[in-house]
């Protein structure tokens, strides 16, 4: 079982939410949340639309999810759900959260 701790000083200091895992890397529902709150920080109109269309690719339901796809748990995600994120966040220097 994995505990989680909100750093509210960090998160207030980077006006981004910090969690902390307590323990070893991150999870992959971690980094996924992660990877969310990055492509949240990008500011530009354009790509936020992009963004908003293709927020649930990679669930198994998202505009470029084929009817076919199973629904992946986030447990399971390793990388962006989809290349046109994928694309998006690498224009702005996002890059998935690793092991780190
Ligand atoms: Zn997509």
């Amino acid at each position: 079982m994995t505990r989680y701790e909100y750093d509210e000083e960090a998160s207030e200091r980077r006006h981004m939410d910090v969690v902390h895992e307590l323990d070893d890397g991150p999870t992959p529902v971690a980094r996924w949340v992660s990877a969310m709150r990055l492509l949240n920080s990008i500011d530009d109109p354009l790509a936020r639309k992009i963004l908003a269309i293709h927020r649930d690719c990679g669930s198994g339901g998202g505009e470029c999810d084929s009817m076919d796809d199973e629904s992946v748990p986030m447990n399971d995600r390793r990388e962006w759900g989809c290349e046109t994120t994928a694309v998006i966040a690498g224009h702005f220097g996002v890059e998935y959260p690793g092991d780190k």
